[in-house]
């Protein structure tokens, strides 16, 4: 039986891990993310029926990006259902960066997954509304609804965003001429664009992970968020692509489904069990938080969770 204790302690074990490993870079290729404090660190974890624990900076807003991928995929699910999104989209890691070009041009324009800009910006195109902005109040309300509270854009995260966005842009266009954009590919990118630019904290992506993990029920507001078979491709996608190129890594050392942002953030989800979630602003290659993922994969160590351990033996 897991006790407040014990994940008082696993908190405490993720803080050291993550203070025990340095290096990484603040991503700069977005202006407004090279000007966050470096030494910001974050951790929380929300239970499955809404029990909090933080640690450090865990109530800091930072910019969500790419961990906002996994919330449109969410809301496109609702809207076509996961043979559909499977079809469009696919479910299979890229083995390249997260901006790829060259991952479109090796699969005839078919990004694999909605985790990728690629795939992220194709699930943008699939979102109900017709204008730019009906389909960007439907994605915020989804972030919002999976925080259980308003989820707000950053004007200022925005701004820095849209006015260097130029490979997004092209990749948009690329995917529009071979038939994976569902919409004006001008329209896409730019609300791909604006879901990437909302304010999140390591607490909210923690509530966001506790509802992957109780079956998309909010623990906070109780609500039925989305169908609850919508869950496991949801994960099943994180697992394959959530962290870019180090996703194979990060399945073979800690074995849960995780997203990564390069704005910092981490959120895992441990399935019926919690969300573990992380901020430290530092990026490696690969453009993961280097010290989000050591606190989230020591959390995750010292309560035992591992997708691919024997339960019965644990
Ligand atoms: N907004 C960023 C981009 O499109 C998000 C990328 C990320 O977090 N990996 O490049």
């Amino acid at each position: 039986m897991m006790t407040r204790s014990d994940i008082k302690a696993a908190l405490a074990a993720g803080h050291a891990a993550a203070m025990a490993v340095d290096g990484g870079q603040n991503a700069d290729y977005i202006p407004f993310l090279a000007s966050v404090p470096s030494d910001l660190l974050g951790i929380a974890v929300v239970t499955a029926s809404g029990e909090t624990h933080t640690m450090g900076d865990a109530g800091y807003g930072f910019a969500i990006e790419s961990i906002s991928k996994v919330f449109t995929l969410a809301l496109v699910l609702e809207r076509i259902g996961a043979e559909a999104v499977r079809e469009k989209i696919g479910a299979d890691p890229t083995g390249l960066p997260f901006n790829s070009v060259m991952a479109l041009e090796l699969h005839n324009g078919k990004p694999l997954s909605p985790l990728v800009n690629a795939g992220a910006i194709a699930s943008a195109s699939l979102a109900p509304g017709d204008s730019a902005d009906a389909s960007w109040d439907a994605i915020l309300d989804m972030q919002s609804r999976f925080a259980g509270r308003p989820i707000q854009l950053s004007a200022t995260v925005n701004k820095s965003e849209q006015e260097t966005n130029f490979h997004n842009r092209a990749i948009a266009w690329l995917l529009y001429s071979a038939g994976s954009c569902f919409c004006d590919p001008v329209k896409a990118v730019d609300v791909y664009t604006r879901q990437c630019s909302t304010l999140v904290t390591a607490e909210d992506l923690a509530v966001m992970g506790a509802t992957l993990a109780a079956g998309g029920v909010n623990p906070r507001t109780g609500e039925q968020v989305i169908k609850p078979e919508h869950t496991a491709p949801i994960l099943a996608e994180m697992m394959m692509e959530g962290l870019y190129t180090a996703s194979g890594d990060w399945a073979y050392t800690v074995g849960l489904p995780a997203k990564s942002g390069v704005g910092g953030g981490i959120m895992a989800v441990v399935p019926g069990v919690m969300g573990i979630a992380a901020f430290s602003p530092p990026l490696d290659t690969a453009g993961n938080s280097v010290r989000g993922q050591a606190a989230v994969a020591a959390v995750a160590k010292s309560l035992g969770y591992n997708l691919f351990t024997n339960p019965l033996q644990a």
